[in-house]
């Protein structure tokens, strides 16, 4: 098989990334946009020593699993991995990834299947988005998204797992930089002003927030382009965000008021949250609030309980917590994030958290061996790369009654309960959460208690 070569392949498999898998003469095809149980033709891309890549030309024969993508630009896109295999097929898919993962990376042979919780209607549930602002040949301002594996920009301002504000946003703001001469950065040469436009909607408040990322301090007729977006319903936070580093990395660290407020105001639950443009937010509110459940009925609060929120964000899963426990510790990384999550605290009127900026891996360490802090349970919820050794080691060595790990990686979270497990600790449930409808992306949430100490939890998912 060489470059090029047509293939005819039966797809019977699904690679964690979403492409479909066919085998020739032992080799794995990668095929990208096929569905499991598709007979396709492809045409072959890339070989390696052991697999291969190749493009989906025909679909020869449809999976039953297969639907048709609801977006035009679903092929292009580098999102939305998912959207030609029907939203109960997505599903199981990702409930088959984190148990894959968990049983091949974690050693949970004994785990049953986990439950996973889908979306009700799977589309329009992202809250935020990062618009890449360029230049297409003959010249014009372009807007869109990336297409797979390159920072080629797609022109599109309506993404139907975005909200419908984006369109009239970016809209307008390009209309503004035509009639100002305003360039869109340039990765290449480096030049050029704007860079992306990050647009954050509050779900249960209506309100919007558009911060627009520069190559530089200033954008010019701001004022213009601050009362044509005032027209827009909802309009609460305008700013800047200043980055002029050569770098793939969106945002800079300096963000500059322009009009408004600095931040806008979203519900979960009981419990209203401030978000400045720099702190992490789930991008999915309705799927978050069951995930926040999850780990609440996981955690199992009495009232008198010391717990621990390690990489916290803006305090959203400790004040969740702290309404059912003695006292909680938030540990998070973003200084600005922090001062959202002291501000959240306030303005619920919760009084028993307590936040700290750091790195979790240096300041739980601290804070358990000077100053003797304990935990009766501690949630984490780290980035993508898990949690670091430092972390883990500390986190057993407070010996809580209970870890809940939130986790958006389950290939890390199986890694990471390993190594829980070589300190002690036990996985007793999974739970798996679909926060990202179309795309390949699953968080999951799982409970840990100490080896042995089956007793401690409500309902045992593993099959011993
Ligand atoms: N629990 C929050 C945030 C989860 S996202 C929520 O549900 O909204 C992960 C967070 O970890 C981000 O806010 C990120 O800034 C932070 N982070 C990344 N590395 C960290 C580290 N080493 N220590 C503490 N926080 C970290």
């Amino acid at each position: 098989m060489k470059k090029d070569d047509l293939v005819i392949l039966n797809i019977d498999d699904m690679s964690t990334e979403g492409e479909g898998i066919g085998r020739v003469d032992g080799f794995a095809i990668f095929v990208k946009d096929a569905v499991k149980g598709d007979l396709v033709e492809a045409k072959v891309m890339k070989m390696k020593k052991q697999y291969g890549f190749a493009r989906l030309m025909r679909v020869i024969e449809p999976s039953p699993l297969r639907v048709e993508p609801r977006c035009p630009h679903a092929r292009r896109c580098g999102g939305c991995q998912l959207q030609a295999m029907s939203y109960a097929a997505q599903l199981g898919f990702k409930a088959d990834k984190v148990w894959n993962n968990l049983q091949r990376i974690g050693g949970l042979t004994d785990l049953e299947r986990p439950e996973i919780m889908g979306m009700e209607d799977p589309w329009r549930y992202r809250n935020k988005a990062q618009f890449p602002f360029g230049t297409d040949r003959e010249g014009r301002i372009v807007t869109g998204f990336y297409a797979a594996r390159s920072h080629t920009i797609i022109p599109c301002t309506e993404c139907l797992i975005g909200v419908e504000e984006n369109r009239p946003i970016l809209e307008k703001i390009i209309s503004h930089m035509e009639k100002y001469h305003i360039p869109a950065y340039d990765e290449q040469s480096g030049k050029g002003l704007l860079r992306h436009v990050l647009i954050r909607k509050g779900f249960a408040t209506g309100e919007l927030m558009v911060c627009l990322i520069l190559n530089g301090r200033k954008f010019p007729a701001m004022e213009q382009l601050v009362v044509s977006l005032r027209e827009l319903p909802g309009m609460t936070s305008i700013s800047i965000n200043v980055n002029t580093q050569n770098t793939n990395v969106i945002m800079g660290s300096e963000t500059i008021p322009v009009w408004g407020q600095a931040y806008i105001t979203d519900k979960i639950g009981d419990i209203r949250y401030q978000i400045s443009p720099r702190s992490f937010y789930q991008v999915n509110p309705v799927q978050t609030e069951k995930l926040y459940r999850t780990a609440l009925e996981f955690a199992n609060l009495t009232g008198d309980e010391t717990v621990w929120d390690l990489y916290c964000g803006i305090g959203t899963i400790s004040l969740f917590l702290a309404q059912r426990a003695g006292q909680v510790y938030g540990v998070e990384v973003v200084p600005e994030a922090i001062a959202d999550a002291r501000r959240n605290a306030a303005l619920n009127r919760i009084g028993n958290v307590e936040f700290f900026v750091g790195k979790a891996e240096e300041v739980l360490p601290e804070k358990y061996e000077r100053e003797g802090i304990h935990a009766d349970v501690i949630v984490v919820d780290p980035p993508r790369k898990g949690c670091d050794e430092a972390a883990l080691q500390t986190m057993a060595k407070m010996q809580p009654e209970r870890i809940v790990y939130v986790s958006c990686d389950s290939a890390t979270l199986a890694r990471d309960v390993k190594r829980l497990g070589e300190l002690g600790y036990e996985v007793r449930k999974v739970k798996v959460c679909d926060m990202f409808p179309q795309g390949v992306a699953v968080e999951a949430v799982a409970l840990l208690t100490k080896s042995g100490d089956i007793s401690k939890t409500a309902s045992g998912s593993l099959k011993s």
